[in-house]
């Protein structure tokens, strides 16, 4: 059901504390924590901690919450002290999405191409 923990999902294993990771931000909604194959000196991932499965999903079924998501991409923007980032929401296989629980990337510390690869 939507929003509630999947066995199989690891970045639901990393809201409960079973996958380690390192954590920049929490809220009571929010984890924001390292990638482990970082593409920039700063490359966080922002999630929701009630599990959807993409960007879209989040957005349908809890706007509030996707709402959340974005509020905490701007503050670990503001907490790595980036003036210029990229927020990228990989969606669908074709875009490279590899984990089905919504993400937000924060990327920035370089500059960034457009458009993108
Ligand atoms: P996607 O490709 O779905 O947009 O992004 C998934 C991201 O999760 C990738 O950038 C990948 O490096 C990251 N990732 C995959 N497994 C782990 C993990 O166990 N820990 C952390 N911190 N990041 C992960
Ligand atoms: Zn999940």
């Amino acid at each position: 059901m939507a929003g509630e923990a999947q066995d199989d999902c690891l970045f639901c294993k990393i809201v409960a504390g079973t996958i380690p990771a390192t954590i920049v931000r929490e809220t009571e909604t929010t984890v924001a924590f390292r990638d482990i194959n970082p593409q920039a000196p700063t490359h966080v991932l922002v999630i929701p901690k009630a599990h959807h499965k993409d960007a879209a999903a989040l957005a349908a079924a809890a706007p509030e919450l996707a709402a959340d998501v974005l509020r905490e991409t701007q503050a670990v923007a503001d907490g790595e002290k980036l003036d210029s980032y990229r927020i990228v929401f990989n969606t669908g296989t074709g875009a490279g999405q590899t984990v089905w629980h919504a993400h937000a990337h924060v990327l920035g510390g370089r500059g960034l191409d457009w458009p993108p690869g």
